[in-house]
Parts: C-alpha cells; sequence; structure tokens
C-alpha cells in the first residue's frame, strides 16, 4: 500500500522547482533516485486545441480503469495560468468523487523566457518521488521546446485542432516526425474528419520506417468516452512496443545523458559570467585552460 497523497507537499515542492535555479536543481539531484519511475505521456499541441480538456478526460479515464495514481502536469511558460484552477475547471466536482489519487496541476513560469521546461527533468522526478503510477504532461506545442520535453515523456500524442489550423505550423517545427499518436481533436466539429485524412497523408509521406512504431490518428473528442478510451488503448499499445522494442531503454540513457549536458552546460555558464573583462583578452588557449581549471575546482 502507498501512504496517502500529500498534495500540499507535494504543490509545494512543484511551484519551488518550477522557478529553481541551477543550485537548487543539483540539490535535488544529489537525492538518491526515486525507486520507480511514471509512466509519462506527453500531451502537445497549438492553445486552443482542447489539451487541457483532453488531459483532464484522459487522466480521469485512466485512472478509473487502470487504477494507481495519476497526476496531470500543464507546463506553459508563457501564459498567467496558475495552480491548476484553469486545468481543474475542465472536470466536473462530481467527477472527481472517489478520484484521490488525481492529481491536477498547472505550472507557469513567473517570465516567460526562465526556461521552465529546463527544470522538466526535475518535475517529474518530483512525481516518481510522490509515487505517481502515471503522468500526463502537457505542454504547449511549438519551437524548441517541445523537443526538448519530447525526451522525457514515453509516449507523445500531438494533439490538432480540427480546421487544420496550425497542422503547417506543426510540420514546420518538426513535431509531426517526432509525435507517437496523432489526434485530431474535436471530432464532434463535422470539419475534424476531412482533416484527418489530412494527416493520415502527411503522416504516411512523412514516416515511413517499415521496422519501427507507426504513429496511429486518431479522431478524439472530449464529448465521446469511446474516442478517449480508443486515445487510451493506443497509448498502451504505443507503451507495449516501447518495452519490447528496448526503445525504453534507450530513451531512458539519452534522458540521462541529457541531464548530465545540462549540468554541465549550466556550470560553463557560471564560469563564463565570473569572469573578469580582462579574461577575456587572453590568448584563447589560456582562456579556454583557465576555464576548464576552474571547472574542475569548483
Ligand atoms: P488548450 O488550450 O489546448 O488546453 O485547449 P482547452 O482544453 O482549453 O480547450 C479550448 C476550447 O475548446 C475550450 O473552449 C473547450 O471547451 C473547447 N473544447 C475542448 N475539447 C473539445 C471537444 O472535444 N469538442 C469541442 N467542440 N470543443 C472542445
Amino acid at each position: 500500500m502507498k501512504t496517502a497523497l500529500d498534495r500540499r507537499l507535494l504543490g509545494r515542492a512543484l511551484t519551488e522547482l518550477a522557478n529553481a535555479g541551477v543550485e537548487q536543481l543539483l540539490e535535488q539531484s544529489s537525492l538518491p533516485p526515486p525507486e520507480a519511475s511514471a509512466r509519462r505521456i506527453g500531451l502537445t499541441g497549438a492553445p486552443g486545441a482542447g489539451k487541457s480538456t483532453l488531459a483532464g478526460r484522459l487522466a480521469l479515464h485512466r485512472l478509473r480503469r487502470v487504477g494507481g495514481r495519476v497526476g496531470v502536469l500543464a507546463i506553459d511558460p508563457s501564459s498567467p495560468k496558475t495552480h491548476g484552477a484553469i486545468l481543474g475547471d475542465r472536470i466536473r466536482m462530481d467527477e472527481l468523487e472517489g478520484a484521490q489519487d488525481l492529481f491536477i496541476r498547472s505550472l507557469a513560469s513567473r517570465t516567460a523566457s526562465d526556461g521552465l521546461t529546463d527544470n522538466l527533468p526535475e518535475l517529474l522526478e518530483v512525481m516518481d518521488r510522490f509515487a505517481f503510477d502515471e503522468v500526463v504532461l502537457e505542454t504547449v506545442g511549438v519551437g524548441q521546446a517541445e523537443h526538448a520535453a519530447r525526451l522525457h515523456v514515453d509516449t507523445l500524442v500531438l494533439v490538432l485542432p480540427p480546421d487544420g489550423g496550425d497542422a503547417v505550423q506543426a510540420m514546420k517545427a518538426g513535431i509531426m516526425e517526432v509525435a507517437d499518436i496523432f489526434a485530431v481533436n474535436k471530432a464532434d466539429i463535422p470539419e475534424a474528419r476531412r482533416f484527418a485524412a489530412d494527416v493520415r497523408r502527411m503522416v504516411t509521406l512523412a514516416r515511413h520506417d517499415a521496422e519501427g512504431w507507426r504513429p496511429p490518428m486518431l479522431l478524439t473528442s472530449a464529448h465521446d468516452p469511446d474516442s478517449i478510451a480508443a486515445l487510451s488503448d493506443a497509448i498502451d499499445r504505443h507503451f507495449a512496443w516501447l518495452e519490447a522494442s528496448g526503445q525504453r531503454d534507450r530513451n531512458r540513457l539519452a534522458r540521462r545523458k541529457y541531464r548530465l549536458r545540462r549540468w554541465l552546460e549550466r556550470r560553463i555558464d557560471d564560469v563564463v559570467e565570473r569572469q573578469p573583462a580582462a579574461f577575456f583578452e587572453l590568448p584563447a588557449e589560456q582562456q579556454v585552460a583557465g576555464a576548464l581549471q576552474q571547472l574542475v575546482a569548483t
């Protein structure tokens, strides 16, 4: 049996980490690794695609069907959504009855540029420490940050709006190539079906790896529980494939490399910033040698 979820403690830990600097992150990283890692499901897509609503539906479905402890984290560096208020609104109170093990939280960074997604590995690790079985991570899917976020989830679902508005944008950002599942959302809207056919064609063209995972294209709607169940089943199939193909282990190794690289980069930044102006007048070799020495000494 797990101990009861301490929501206040978890909430505080997440808020602190969301805005933490390097030192705090390193402190957290020196703790022993968590005993187990939650299954991580990423939902990404443009604002308004229906991610929050879908994340709530999916989390409830998985909680009811799969059981265990399920968390939803919404990361949004640019909007003032805070403390799960908005996300929480998407779920009716009566649906939460008996859902003690569902935890929902939106996290916004104080400024748009402090790179909240930089702290993603630690935020997700906190969820592992609080013994979550599954975490649904919602991120806004435009740009580089998403590619970094991609590394930290097991299954990435790209949520597209039914009118195809940002499909071209998504392709430009390369998201089409990294998503594991495509969901044309708000399938209750008539345009959705036609757009879904277009996406299916685009995906077939962009992804023709015969050996690998073939990303399914689904139509989803918050109003259609069967479509949520179908999405959930696709996530399970992808997860089974990750385990069977050894891809999950490769992902784990890639995550560790990413973290080490990020720690080193931050330390390098510290050393560079610390130098007086005269240091940069030295010959290049001396600058490199001097900086390396300081790096090792810190
Ligand atoms: P996000 O910005 O991607 O997180 O999108 P939201 O979850 O906030 O949803 C944006 C809007 O779309 C809200 O007004 C929702 O009520 C609406 N919405 C969400 N899911 C559906 C759906 O399945 N069908 C329809 N018709 N509207 C939806």
